[in-house]
């Protein structure tokens, strides 16, 4: 068995880190974590009562180097003490050379019960960047290290208190930009992708104790495994773990959202549905107008999932002369936009007839996931009083197989509709789950586990010996330990764990 990780001997150093974002705000916190944070921080404030786990006490944020002397004198009698409770004792008998820069709200928590399960400290102050930095360069004088990013986070799961799937959801919850992402992080941080995928490492377990046991008394009288309970226990574990790596079609997207690309001939309406799109949904969180090669981007969340829109329209009013110019190159973008986006939204004109251009858009989206809008519907029943040409229809062969919804731009008509559809595309229509894969790692460890298991079923199907089984289901237990981190290499960690942010 691959070894599982323990809490490694590097880890014993403090830590030290601005955790809220750079800049100014109303409050800022400096935390430190290891064996030294009580220490250091008492000589970085001076308390008003006794630190005590998980209480917050105010402090005076002393400013160091109009105190330098006096510091240096206290620094001596603090290195000496337990530390934890020094800070507080030290304010009884105040130095009043100690000139005082800000106030905070110091909060300790004892090891192990904080979230590095070392001793940890968060120094609450208001949030001006220099009062912030100058907590932190005091803290680094004082034996502290700058924390790397992730680092908290890290020391969590290397403590055990956090598994990696719930590590992940910790940086995914503070990089959500929607409220079903951050709800989704929040139950994966609450385990519930590792609670999903154990019972059937429990089953995958309990098959190789037996597969093992069977090997060992071969020679006593224990009956080895017949080939059909082998099967059996193998049929057990496949379908919850099928069934979670197929969550993945959902999760991903929950996750990283996707793009939309409005396409279709100058003039049919997408700049108007693309408003029309963007206008109801009050969430857009990001807006990029102009920003990819003269598309214009803008980001809504439709059921919670972020989607990205992109108008190949491309020019806006105050940008009319580009009209000709933006018609030629309309094609063009239209190609680039297609080949990019997750989803397709072909806009044709309800009132007119299919064009070439239209025709062409309809075959470069043959298999992929698309929605036809034959927008300017509210135009229709007018045309068709007025006994002028058969418009486009649901129902035209020409549309083959795609879902084509009337839409109006000008009155709405239909907007909510073509929503719904979008999020019935972009999701699969499958419906939220606990405990979904939302990473490709997450992905890639039960995909493996799935694939060591197919072989373990087909040696067993061959009559191979129960030892070259055991083989494929270590593999497949190895991939799914590794899904909670037990197997994951430390290079690997490094790596999620950079990804987040310091002080976190
Ligand atoms: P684009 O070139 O495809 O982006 O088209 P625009 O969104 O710029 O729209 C072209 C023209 O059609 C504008 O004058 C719009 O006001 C008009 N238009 C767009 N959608 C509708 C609609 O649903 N009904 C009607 N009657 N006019 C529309």
């Amino acid at each position: 068995m691959a070894a599982t990780n323990s809490v490694s001997d590097t880890a014993t150093d403090t830590i030290a880190a601005i955790s809220t974002p750079p800049g100014r705000g109303g409050i800022g916190i400096v935390r430190l974590s290891g064996p030294q944070a009580a220490a250091i921080a008492a000589q970085l404030v001076r308390a008003h009562q006794p630190f005590e786990h998980a209480h917050a006490r105010l402090a005076d944020v002393v400013d160091m180097n109009e105190a330098a002397g006096a510091t240096q004198e206290a620094a001596g009698a603090m290195n000496e003490a337990a530390g934890a409770v020094q800070g507080a004792e030290d304010a009884d008998n105040p130095h009043t050379d100690f000139r005082i820069i800000d106030e905070a709200l110091v909060t300790y928590f004892g090891a192990p019960n904080s979230y590095t399960a070392e001793d940890l400290v968060e120094i609450a102050a208001h949030g001006s960047p220099v009062v912030l930095e100058l907590l932190l360069r005091r803290s680094l004088e004082l034996g502290a290290r700058l924390a790397e990013p992730g680092e908290f986070t890290q020391r969590a799961f290397l403590a055990g208190r956090l598994d990696l799937t719930q590590a992940e959801a910790v940086r995914d919850l503070i990089d959500a930009q929607t409220l079903t992402q951050a709800r989704q992080a929040a139950s994966q941080m609450g385990g519930a992708l590792s609670h999903r995928a154990a019972p059937a490492k429990q089953l995958l377990v309990e098959l190789i104790a037996l597969l093992e046991a069977g090997i060992d008394f071969a020679e006593d009288d224990i009956d080895v495994t017949p080939q059909a309970e082998i099967a059996r226990r193998i049929g057990e574990i496949t379908p919850p773990l099928t069934a979670l790596e197929v969550s993945f079609a959902r999760g991903r997207i929950v996750h990283d959202g996707l793009t939309l690309a409005i396409v279709g001939r100058p003039n049919v309406g997408k700049s108007s549905l693309f408003n029309r799109l963007v206008e109801r949904d009050r969430a857009i969180v990001t807006a990029s107008p102009g920003t990819t090669r003269d598309l214009v981007t803008e980001r809504i969340s439709l059921g919670g999932i972020p989607i990205e829109l992109v108008d190949t329209a491309g020019f806006r009013d105050g940008a009319r002369e580009l009209l000709e110019e933006a018609e030629q190159l309309g094609i063009l973008r239209s190609d680039e936009a297609l080949a990019d986006a997750a989803l397709v939204l072909i806009v044709l004109d309800a009132t007119q007839p299919l064009s070439d251009e239209d025709e062409r858009l309809l075959a470069a989206v043959e298999g992929r996931p698309a929605i036809v809008a034959l927008n300017k519907s509210d135009l229709v029943e007018h045309k068709l009083v007025a006994g002028e040409k058969e418009p486009l229809s649901k129902t035209s062969p020409a549309l083959a197989g795609l879902t084509a919804l009337p839409t109006s731009a000008l009155t709405g008509e239909g907007i909510a509709a073509l929503r719904e559809r979008i999020l019935s595309l972009a999701t699969g229509g499958g419906a939220a789950e606990p405990g979904m894969l939302t990473n490709l790692r997450q992905h890639q460890a039960v995909a493996t586990a799935l694939s060591a298991l197919a072989d373990a079923a087909k040696a067993n199907g061959d009559a191979i010996p129960h030892e070259m089984i055991l083989l494929d289901l270590y593999r497949a237990l190895w991939a799914l330990d590794s899904l909670t981190g037990q197997t994951t290499s430390d290079d690997i960690l490094d790596l999620i764990f950079r990804t987040m942010c310091i002080g976190k």
